[in-house]
């Protein structure tokens, strides 16, 4: 078959026709039964020779018994990603069909709402582990966490187009990834896979809202969408009120609580080019009266300053929004990033109105979600403005959390 994707993927070289046959330590057994589709290296015992990342690996366990089967990176401390564990079968066309369908069929609920940028494939809740693919109207996004996808993505990829009707594939790299640049044999973070280049701002719609996406330099594939649910209960909140928007990035939040009818939506970044996008967002969706008619104003600077530096002005808001960046990526950063998150929960609670809404966002995977209520509770109680009506929520239904590891996002809204 004539590969209709952009060398050079079209023309990668196949995955070996002779899979590694590992052998494995009890516990990384009892993990794979579990169906946690990561091993690590120093849990493998023997491998039959040293394979190429996305060769396949086998894993059998003491009676030659079946346990995995899944791809193979010499280049990562997850030595092996499983596709499937306790049955073997094939890893073929036919088996991403059906795992692409399987993913797929999950998110047409959403397709009923008004949008159409949202995640298609979230990795390993999704059976597909090591890949993230995010849609923008025809435009989808690959984000690739492992070299061992590299030599089955043109199959995979001529798969998800016979399955959606796309008109252009992103390739985005993990930084992991990165660092192996001569792996990559001429494909880098933002090439181009399929359809042609972008050459003018790209728009999708989340919940009949307009946003403006770069998703060739954007942060993540350009544009934050696990927060699709959290965004929505923002404009719930916001009919009347002044938002401060901490941390806006595009300004989704900020655009959202303008449609739920917030007077004064002060988005606050330290990117300009963020701010740029948000004010662009604004004028994008200037047909909805309560956006046209919201105030918008941005602050380029360091939130912790800026907030700081509202509060001795002595300004005031009835909703605040803090959505970080992710503080901590190993355990060892846990402690200084809930400092951090209690040090903006206390400037937060303390910018608000009597009886305001508080909106509290982490993304650090490590951080766990009673240490970050716990954190977030203490912190409001030195600042003298208890949270009370706590309600905590998570992930969009398109980041769906069969897999511990990807539950990294938590969201307290309360009262303070
Ligand atoms: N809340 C956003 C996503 C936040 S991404 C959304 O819903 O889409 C993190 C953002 O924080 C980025 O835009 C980054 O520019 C900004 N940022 C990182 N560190 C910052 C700091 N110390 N002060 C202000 N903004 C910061």
């Amino acid at each position: 078959m004539t590969s209709f994707l952009h060398p050079p993927l079209s023309a990668w070289p196949h995955c070996s026709a002779k899979p590694v046959k590992l052998q494995v330590t009890n516990s990384a057994m009892a993990t794979l039964h579990r169906g946690h589709p990561w091993l690590y290296a120093e849990r493998i015992k023997s491998e039959s020779h040293q394979g190429q990342p996305g060769d396949l690996a086998v894993v059998f366990d003491g009676k030659r018994r079946f346990v995995a089967v899944g791809l193979y990176d010499p280049l990562s401390a997850i030595r092996m990603r499983a596709l499937r564990t306790s049955k073997p079968g094939p890893i073929d066309r036919a088996f991403f069909a059906e795992r692409i369908a399987l993913a797929l069929a999950r998110r047409l609920p959403l397709l009923t709402t008004g949008t159409d940028g949202y995640r298609m494939i979230h990795g390993e809740s999704d059976g597909i582990p090591g890949m993230a693919v995010d849609r923008y109207g025809e435009t989808a996004v690959v984000k690739l966490y492992t070299h061992a996808w590299l030599p089955h993505l043109r199959d995979f990829l001529e798969i998800l187009l016979e399955q959606q009707p796309l008109t252009r594939i992103v390739l985005r790299l993990s930084r992991g990834m990165k660092q192996y640049p001569e792996e990559l044999r001429g494909l880098a973070d933002g090439h181009l896979l399929y359809g042609e280049p972008i050459t003018a701002p790209l728009t999708f719609r989340e919940n009949g809202l307009h946003f403006e996406v770069d998703p060739v330099h954007g942060q993540k594939t350009g544009f934050f969408l696990d927060q699709r649910d959290n965004r929505a209960r923002v404009e719930q909140l916001a009919a009347g009120k002044r938002v401060l928007n901490a941390f806006s990035y595009n300004g989704g939040f900020s655009v959202a609580a303008a449609r739920g009818g917030a007077l004064e939506v002060t988005s606050l970044d330290q990117s300009g080019p963020a701010l740029a996008s948000s004010r662009r967002n604004f004028a994008l969706n200037a047909e909805v009266p309560a956006i046209a008619a919201a105030h918008h104003l941005t602050i380029e600077d360091d939130a912790f300053n800026a907030m700081a530096e509202l509060l001795k002005q002595g300004r005031k808001y009835d909703l605040v929004i803090i959505d970080p960046p992710a503080f901590a990526v190993r355990r060892t950063q846990v402690k200084e990033a809930l400092a951090s998150y209690g040090r903006l929960a206390h400037l937060g609670v303390s910018l608000l109105t009597a009886g305001g809404d508080i909106v509290l966002a982490s993304c650090s995977s490590p951080v766990s979600p009673g240490a970050f209520r716990q954190t977030m509770c203490d912190a409001a109680i030195r600042a003298g403005r208890p949270l009370s009506r706590i309600v905590e929520t998570g992930h969009a239904l398109d980041h769906p959390l069969d897999f511990a590891e990807s539950r990294y996002l938590k969201c307290l809204f309360a009262k303070a």
